[in-house]
C-alpha cells in the first residue's frame, strides 16, 4: 500500500479517489496544531498571488484546490542562477551571467512608428559600452527604471550583438541599496506555462516570512549523526541559496528536508500499522474443511509458492495478532484462489471477507474466477461495485448484514458508508498501489480486528516494500502455474506494419485471439501517439466484424459487453488501450501487438504482456516501435525482450530508472514524495524507519512535547491520517 498516495497521486491514474466519501474516517484537521495555521494559509493570502495565479499554482503544485504556503514552501529549487560574477564591460563573457556596474549614458525609446523596435538604453563603465534592450516595454517604464546619469547594478545573460556587449531584458536593475541586498545566486524553480519565475519567486519569499518558529521533531542522536540544520534553516537555505551548492539535493538542507519527509512517511505508516497489529480477540481461520473443498474442486494443482503463501496466510489467521501480509506475485502467478483460500478460512469460522479491486474489469475479472470455485464449497459471494444500484444494491446490502454474503467482491464502491458487514473478518486489498491508507483503513474500519492481505501484481523490489509498504510480511508467487507456454518476444519497427498486419491475418484465420494495444484514446495535441479509434478503424476496415474496441472512457457495461465477446470469441482482435493492463483474463488469447512500445515503462509493458502467455499455448507479443529508439527505450526493449520473471524486471527497471517507473509513476523520485529522491536519498529511507520504530516504542500515542512536534511534522506533510486512530496527545 502506499501512504505514497495519500499526497500525490498519479495523473496516469483514471481512479480517483476523490470521488470517494470517507465519512466514516474522522477529520483530523481541526486538531491541527495553532501554531502551524500561517502555514496552511491559502497562496492567494500572499500579495500578487490572484485568481489566475491560484490556477497555475494549483497545477504546478499538482493539487485540486488553492495550495497553501506550505505547499509552496516544499516546491524545491531545480537549479541556481549564479550572479556573482561582477566583470568589468570589457571582460564579460557573452553567453554568462553577469552583474555589472554601469552608468546609463542615454536612452533611445521604441520609434512610434515601429512599436516592434526595442527600447534601448546605453551604458558604460569606464572600460566599456553595454546596451539594454527591451521589448514592449510600457511607455515611461524603462526611463524610471534607469534615470540617465545614474548609476545601476545590471544583471542578465551578456551577448555580443553587432559587435556591442548586450543585455536583453535584465533579470536585475537595482540602485547601489538594491546591490547591497541583491542575492548571488538566485534559486530557479520547476514552473509551469504562464507563471514567471519572478512571481513565483515573490510568492516565495513572503512565504518564508510567514514561516512560524517550528518545534524540533528529529531526535538529537539523529540530528548530530546526520548534521542536520533546523528546518527552518532548511527552508530559508534551499529558497535563498548562499552557496551554489545550497539546493544540491545531497546537501545538509534537502537532505533534511527528504528526511522530514520520508520520516512523516514511516511514521504514517507505523501508526496504521501499530493499530492494525492490535491483537485480534479471535482467531479467524476454521478446520479447513471449506478450503479442502475449494482445493479439490481446482481443475490444477496449487504451484509449491501457492501453497506456501497460503500457509502463511493460514498461520497469520490463526495467530491471535493481526495480518498483514502483501503477496506479491507476478500477473497470471495466481493470486486469487490464494485470496479466495484466505476468504474460505474466515468462513470457516463463520465471519466474513471483502477483496476490493481497483477497477470493475478487476472485481469482475476476480468474481468470474472465484464464483464457480466457491459454489462447490458452499461459500456465498457477491459482488458490489459503482453498477450494482436501487434494488439490487438494497438486497446485496441487506444479505451481507445478515451475515448470507461470506465473500463480498467488489471496487472501492465497498468502502461506502451503508455497506455493513455483519462480521467481517479480512479485507483484501488488490492492487494496492493505487489505494492509500484511508481506503484500507475504511474498509477494516468495518470490522473488529481485520486481518488483511494486500495483493500485488507490481513486483516491487525489497528494498522499496519498506518505503511503500512499511513493515509488512511478504509472500511471493515467483513461479507461474504449471502448463504456461513462453511467449516469444519481439521488437518490430513501425515501418513494418504491414507486415504486422499481414502476420494479424493470419493469425485470425487461423482461430487466434489477438490483442491489438494503443497508448492513448484520443489524439493528444502535444504528443503525437497512435489513436486508438483510428486504429480500431483501420483494422475493421481490413478485417470486418472481427474487430473490437475497448477504451477507459467506455462506459462499464459497454466495455464488459466487449471483452465478454473477445472471451466467448465473438471478435478475434481486441483493441485497447491500457485498460486491459491491470489484470484482465482471457486465458485463449495469444498474441499482442503493442504499439508505440518505446513509450510505456518496463512495468507497464510487462502487465500488458501478462495478460497473454495465460493459457497452454505458445504466445507470441510483438512491440511496435518508432525509430529511431533512444538509449533508455532500447534498454527497455531488451530486458522486456530477454525475461518474462516481473520479479527481475523490477530490479532491471528500478537500475534503468529509478523507482518512479517500477511502480509506473513518476520518472524521477519517489512516488507520492516530493522531496525525497530514492537514488540519493536511499540511506535516509532506512534512517527514518529506524527513527519512526524509536518512536513507536518510546511514545506511541505521541504524547508531551516531542509527540506535539512529530503531530506537526505529520501536518506538514499531509500524513496526519493516522492521527484520529491515536487520539490528542
Ligand atoms: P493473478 O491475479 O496473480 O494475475 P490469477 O489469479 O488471475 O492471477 O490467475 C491467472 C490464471 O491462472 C487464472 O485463470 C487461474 O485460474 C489460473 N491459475 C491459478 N493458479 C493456477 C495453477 N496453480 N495452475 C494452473 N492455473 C492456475
Ligand atoms: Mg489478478
Amino acid at each position: 500500500m502506499s501512504v505514497a498516495v495519500l499526497a500525490l497521486h498519479s495523473r496516469q491514474n483514471a481512479f480517483k479517489p476523490s470521488q470517494i466519501e470517507y465519512r466514516s474516517i474522522p477529520s483530523s484537521r481541526v486538531m491541527r496544531p495553532a501554531l502551524l495555521n500561517p502555514l496552511f494559509a491559502p497562496v492567494t493570502s500572499l500579495s500578487g498571488v490572484g485568481p489566475k495565479q491560484d490556477k497555475l499554482f494549483r497545477y504546478l503544485l499538482g493539487r485540486d484546490e488553492t495550495p497553501r504556503l506550505v505547499d509552496l514552501l516544499l516546491h524545491l529549487p531545480a537549479s541556481v542562477i549564479d550572479r556573482r560574477a561582477r566583470p568589468k564591460i570589457r571582460d564579460a563573457v557573452p553567453g554568462t551571467v553577469v552583474t555589472l556596474e554601469v552608468t546609463v549614458d542615454r536612452h533611445r525609446p521604441t520609434p512610434g512608428r515601429n512599436p516592434r523596435a526595442p527600447h534601448l538604453v546605453y551604458a558604460s563603465d569606464e572600460t566599456g559600452d553595454v546596451v539594454l534592450t527591451y521589448f514592449r516595454a510600457q511607455p515611461g517604464y524603462v526611463e524610471k527604471l534607469l534615470p540617465v546619469g545614474s548609476k545601476r547594478y545590471v544583471s542578465g545573460t551578456a551577448q555580443m550583438y553587432d559587435g556591442t556587449l548586450q543585455i536583453t531584458h535584465p533579470d536585475r536593475v537595482v540602485d547601489e541599496a538594491g546591490f547591497a541586498k541583491l542575492s548571488g545566486i538566485d534559486p530557479v524553480y520547476p514552473l509551469t506555462e504562464g507563471l514567471a519565475l519572478g512571481s513565483l519567486r515573490r510568492a516565495m519569499a513572503q512565504a518564508l516570512q510567514k514561516l512560524p518558529d517550528l518545534p524540533e521533531w528529529i531526535s538529537p542522536e539523529v540530528i548530530r549523526r546526520c548534521k542536520f540544520p533546523d528546518i527552518a534553516e532548511a527552508l530559508n537555505r534551499v529558497h535563498m541559496p548562499v552557496e551554489l551548492t545550497d539546493i544540491l539535493p545531497d546537501g545538509p538542507f534537502w537532505s533534511r528536508l527528504a528526511f522530514d519527509e520520508l520520516l512523516a512517511g514511516q511514521l504514517a505508516l507505523a501508526l496504521v500499522r501499530a493499530q492494525l497489529r492490535r491483537p485480534a480477540g479471535e482467531r479467524h481461520a476454521g478446520d479447513g474443511q471449506l478450503r479442502k473443498k475449494i482445493i479439490d474442486a481446482l481443475p490444477y494443482a496449487l504451484t509449491t509458492s501457492q501453497q506456501e503463501a497460503s500457509a502463511a496466510i493460514s498461520n497469520d489467521l490463526s495467530q491471535p495478532v493481526r495480518m498483514l501480509r502483501l503477496l506479491q506475485g507476478d500477473v497470471g502467478s495466481g493470486k486469487t484462489v490464494v485470496a479466495l483460500l484466505a476468504a474460505a478460512a474466515v468462513t470457516e469460522v463463520g465471519k466474513q471477507a471483502a477483496l476490493m479491486a481497483p477497477t470493475e474489469i478487476l472485481a469482475r475479472q476476480h468474481i468470474k474466477t472465484i464464483t464457480p470455485l466457491a459454489e462447490r464449497a458452499g461459500l456465498r459471494v457477491a459482488i458490489l461495485t459503482g453498477r450494482e444500484k436501487g434494488k439490487e444494491r438494497r438486497d446485496i446490502l441487506a444479505r451481507l448484514a445478515a451475515g448470507e454474503i461470506d465473500f463480498l467482491v467488489g471496487t472501492h464502491a465497498l468502502i461506502q458508508d451503508d455497506v455493513v458487514f455483519k462480521a467481517l473478518a479480512l479485507a483484501v486489498v488488490d492492487e494496492q498501489h493505487r489505494f492509500g491508507v484511508r481506503e484500507r483503513l475504511a474498509l477494516t474500519a468495518k470490522g473488529e480486528a481485520v486481518d488483511v492481505l494486500v495483493l500485488s501484481a507490481t513486483p516491487i523490489p525489497r528494498t522499496l516494500v519498506l518505503t511503500y509498504f512499511g513493515d509488512m510480511d511478504v509472500s511471493e508467487l515467483r513461479e507461474k502455474p504449471a502448463g504456461r507456454q513462453p511467449i516469444d518476444t519481439r521488437a518490430v519497427p513501425t515501418s513494418r506494419l504491414s507486415e504486422v498486419m499481414d502476420a494479424v491475418g493470419r493469425a485470425l484465420s487461423a482461430g487466434k485471439l489477438v490483442y491489438w494495444i494503443c497508448p492513448l484514446v484520443e489524439e493528444s495535441e502535444t504528443v503525437n501517439l497512435a489513436d486508438a479509434e483510428a486504429r480500431f478503424d483501420s483494422l475493421k476496415a481490413r478485417f470486418g466484424d472481427q474487430v473490437g474496441l475497448v477504451h477507459g472512457k467506455m462506459r462499464g457495461t459497454e466495455k464488459d459487453r466487449v471483452m465478454a465477446q473477445f472471451a466467448a470469441r465473438e471478435i478475434g482482435l481486441l483493441v485497447a488501450t491500457t485498460v486491459v493492463e491491470v489484470g484482465v483474463d482471457v486465458p485463449a488469447a495469444t498474441i499482442m501487438v503493442i504499439e508505440n512500445a518505446e513509450r510505456f515503462g518496463l512495468a507497464q509493458l510487462h502487465q500488458l504482456r501478462g495478460r497473454i502467455g495465460r493459457g497452454s499455448e505458445a504466445s507470441t507479443c510483438l512491440l511496435l516501435y518508432k525509430e529511431p529508439l533512444n538509449e533508455m527505450s532500447t534498454a527497455r526493449l531488451k530486458v522486456i525482450r530477454e525475461t518474462t520473471d516481473g520479479f527481475r524486471i523490477a530490479e532491471e527497471d528500478l537500475k534503468l530508472r529509478g523507482e518512479g517507473d517500477v511502480l509506473g509513476v513518476r520518472q524521477s523520485g519517489l512516488p507520492g514524495y516530493r522531496i525525497a529522491r530514492s537514488d540519493v536519498h536511499a540511506q535516509l529511507i532506512t534512517q527514518a524507519r529506524d527513527e519512526a520504530l524509536r518512536i513507536m516504542k518510546d511514545n506511541p500515542k505521541l504524547a508531551g512535547a516531542r509527540g506535539a512536534a512529530l503531530r506537526c511534522l505529520l501536518y506538514l506533510f499531509e500524513r496526519d491520517e493516522a492521527l484520529p486512530l491515536i487520539g490528542a496527545g
